[in-house]
Order: structure tokens, then sequence, then C-alpha cells
């Protein structure tokens, strides 16, 4: 099967793409999806949609997205990933149907739909670069450039929505998930990224109220927090230099400085929460 069948295939069984434009429902054309009133999305020949037509910060480049990378596949993210798959609820029959909102790179869906073949998956990101990146994965998910306050796809077309260490839209995301569905969100912690705050001279991460902000809107189901220090080579800590949203203001000499501070170790300190609907929640 080509990446264009994959993508119509994967959007039928997420109860098919909605247009951005007028609302209406999208269908496989030729070029990719096109709406009743005409309006289409095309498919890129890697099988990804764009459903965004300004560009993404300028921040969130290639290079960024190729130092996650490195970094993800060192495993510095990986007792995340583990956490999510334990702590998501059973998969119906069908096998989940997930969107990986904010999804980079696509590691985490693409590793999760790995492991979970009768499982379906839709990332979505604002970069095109990452989007680019995503879409050299094996995994069968449909990538697509979109805004996650416009997503497009049905009413309750997922049974989990992921949100890793990315902002949120919760309206958004109540609305594309199924009345049984649950949000995974995970957040950073104090302690996270320790070591690159202290080389910078910034005091600890404000550990904010994302969980307050949580169990006021959702039912929290399960809530877990991970704190790891991990040992880092000098390359491993420069890669978690410029990956980090954090650094995002350096000029280049800054950046120089700091990706030759290593610190020997980076702390990962982030917390899980799987999130339902609320009883009285009518949207
Ligand atoms: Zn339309």
């Amino acid at each position: 099967m080509d990446r264009r069948e994959q993508a119509a295939r994967t959007a039928e069984r997420l109860g098919g793409l909605r247009c951005l434009v007028c609302g209406g429902a999208l269908t496989p054309a030729p070029d990719g999806f096109r709406c009743g009133r005409g309006h289409c999305v095309n498919l890129s020949r890697r099988g990804t949609l764009n459903f965004c037509s300004k560009p993404a910060p300028a921040f969130y480049s290639g290079a960024l997205f190729e130092a996650r990378a490195r970094v993800l596949a060192a495993g510095f993210f990986a007792p995340v990933l583990a956490a999510v798959e334990r702590l998501l609820p059973a998969a119906p029959p069908e096998g989940h149907r997930l969107l990986d909102a904010g999804c980079g790179e696509g590691w985490y869906l693409a590793s999760l739909l790995a492991r979970h073949p009768d499982w379906t998956g839709a990332g979505v990101d604002l970069s095109r670069d990452a989007i680019r990146l995503a879409s050299r994965q094996e995994a069968a998910a449909l990538w697509c450039v979109a805004d996650l306050k416009r997503l497009p796809f049905a009413d309750g077309a997922f049974t989990a929505v992921l949100d890793i260490l990315t902002p949120a839209d919760y309206r958004a995301f109540l609305r594309v998930l199924a009345p049984e569905g649950v949000l995974v969100k995970v957040f950073p912690g104090p302690e996270h990224l320790r070591e690159l705050r202290a080389a910078r001279g910034l005091p600890p991460y404000e550990a904010g109220d994302v969980e307050r902000y949580l169990r006021a809107r959702m039912r929290v189901l399960a809530a877990e927090r991970i704190c790891v220090p991990t040992p880092v080579t000098p390359a491993y800590w420069a890669d978690l230099a410029v990956m980090t949203p954090l650094n995002a203001e350096l000029s280049p000499e800054a950046m120089a400085d700091l990706r030759g501070r290593s610190a020997g170790t980076v702390t990962l300190d982030v917390s899980v929460a799987v999130c339902a609907r609320r009883e009285d929640e009518c949207t």
C-alpha cells in the first residue's frame, strides 16, 4: 500500500477529515482530500497533509528537531513513553485511535504504533520540518501540519489525545475525544532539566499549576511523576541544550558557551496525568 492509500485508510478509520474552510467532510481525491464545496488539501509525496498556510515560528527548525531525534534515540525520554503506555486505559477491541497533539518528529506516536499495529494514529504539529521528519517514521500514522486550535478531525474521532510537553488547547481536545476518551497530559516538574537551567544561571522550573488546572476541568484518572537523573556525554548535553525551547532566545555565542558547559548529568522530571471528561462536561 502506498502512502496515499495509507493516508486515506487512516483518515477513514478516524471517521474522516474535516474541511477547515467550511466544516464539511473531506473525502479522498486523486491529489489528496476534497470537500463537497471543492476545498482541497493536497497530500504530499510522503503522505503528509498541510492544513496550515502560515509558517511556524522560526525557532522550531530542522536543527532543533534533529537534535531532539538524537536525544530521543538515546533514550532520554524512554521513561515517559513507558509511563504513557502503562497509564493508557485498555484499548477498545478495534484498538486505540490516538492523536499526538504537537507531535514534533513523531517519536511517541510512532513508537506506540510500532508496538500496537492494530492501533490508529494521527500526529499534528505546526512545524513543517517536524512533520517532514515524522513522515520518515515507519508508522502508518496520518501526519498533518495543523494548528492545535483548529484540528481537521471529526468530533469524537479519538480514544486518546497525547499532549506531551507541548502547549494544550483543552476545548479542541475535548471536541475530538470520544465520550470515553482520555487526555494524556505530560508536563514538566520543578527538577526538569535542572542542570541545563543552572548552567545558564536560571532558577528551577516554576512547577506551575497544570495539575490544579486539570483537576478543575477534568477527572484525573491516574497521575505519575517520573524523576530520573541521566548521565550525559558532552555531545548528548549539547543536543539537550539545542532541543530545549528554554534556550530559544540564546545568541549563537551564548549557545556555544552553554554547549561547552556539560554538568555530566541532566534530570528528567515530568508528570503524566490521564484525564477523562467530567460528567457535567457539555462541550
Ligand atoms: Zn470545504
